[in-house]
């Protein structure tokens, strides 16, 4: 893969942004060269734009090398870079499934940037050969999600790997849902893949979504290519500190992590107790895609008792499905105790 052929030519040869931070970046007493105030500290001085300190901690989570680390506000920075780093607006073009996580399309609309789209198979199977087969000159990136969401499977590894060792542009691996599955991450093959870029975000397992938390994790030169365009204090202070002080506690707290697990498995079975339920899908992640009679109806009933899922049913192959993420264990039975009066309405 031939990264700087890859990229935009006008970003290929980009001068970016240089702040007082990236100019001087020692120790020092007197800073007088960002025209910060020098009143109201910490919050008075800008942040680190690299943000070393956290990458360190992360680095050390992950086993991955800190140049091989992006930060972004939330995984829907790195995703728009990516688009405005390698696809020329009108011309270039990206690959993804169907169906799967709506952002990628938006980011790309934004970009002007055609998607075109690669159906799963009907079981939510990757079928790497179609993917493949979607490709054309003008294709930059490959965007695959694993587990997938709406639909809660993770892809098939051997499938992602044929992807990945045969597309010689970027493959773009979306792992939101990793910390809930028993596959592993491609995080450990990442130094064998130079075109694989590999999402986490803090949203999901780790329970930091109000932080604003995405990582990007690939080689050196991909890394680069991001710092160089992305806002230059794209991390806020009390972000950096307080996912920080987080993560030092532990892992995605494992205690939360076991009691997703075991309500995804009750709440299953409890769905399938209920006759409007067509099916339960299997699930890899936080949440259950669950086909219904009447998805909209049950929607709608359970809007009126508070209770919110997504209904999905417009979704191609999630006709009739609604996905409901797992919630804690009271929340849970709240939402099996007031499908189960549904379920006696309609007898
Ligand atoms: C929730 C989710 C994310 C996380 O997005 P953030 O911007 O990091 O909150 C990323 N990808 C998928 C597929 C998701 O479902």
């Amino acid at each position: 893969m031939n990264l700087e052929k890859l990229l935009r030519p006008n970003i290929a040869s980009l001068t970016p942004y240089s702040s007082a931070r990236d100019e001087f970046s020692g120790e020092a007493s007197v800073f007088l060269d960002a025209n910060e105030s020098p009143y109201n500290g910490p919050f008075n001085r800008y942040p680190d734009p690299l943000q070393l300190e956290l990458k360190k901690r992360i680095s050390v989570i992950k086993n991955v090398p800190v140049e091989n680390i992006f930060l972004g506000n939330g995984s829907d920075e790195p995703i728009d870079l990516l688009f405005r780093a390698f696809c020329e607006p009108g011309k270039d073009n990206v690959v993804s499934i169907a169906p799967t996580y709506g952002m990628y399309k938006v980011c790309a609309d934004i970009n002007n940037t055609e998607v075109i789209s690669v159906p799963l198979r009907t079981n939510f199977d990757l079928d790497s050969i179609e993917v493949l087969r979607a490709v054309n000159e003008n294709t930059k990136m490959i965007f695959l999600c694993s587990p997938n969401n709406p639909t809660g499977n993770a892809l098939d590894a051997y499938e992602i790997k044929h992807i990945i060792e045969k597309f010689e542009g970027l493959v773009i691996l979306d792992e939101a849902y990793i910390d809930f599955c028993k596959d592993k991450s491609f995080v450990p093959d990442l130094a064998s893949y130079p075109n694989l870029v590999i999402l986490h975000t803090l949203s999901k397992a780790w329970a930091m979504a109000a932080l604003r938390l995405g990582m990007a994790f690939a080689s050196e030169e991909i890394i680069k290519v991001l710092n160089t365009i992305k806002y230059p204090y794209n991390i806020n202070l009390l972000t950096q500190k307080k996912v920080l002080a987080q993560l030092s506690k532990q892992k995605p707290n494992a205690k939360w992590m076991r009691t997703t697990l075991l309500e995804r498995e009750a709440m299953a079975t409890e769905l399938n107790k209920l006759q409007f339920v067509l099916k339960v899908y299997p699930s890899d992640a936080n949440f259950l895609l669950v086909q219904v009679e009447q998805p909209k109806k049950i929607y709608e009933f359970l809007v009126d008792r508070k209770i919110i899922v997504r209904d999905r049913s417009n979704v191609l192959l999630c006709e009739n499905c609604l996905r409901i993420s797992i919630g804690s264990p009271e929340e849970n039975a709240n939402l099996i105790k007031s499908l189960h009066i549904w379920d006696d309405y309609q007898k």
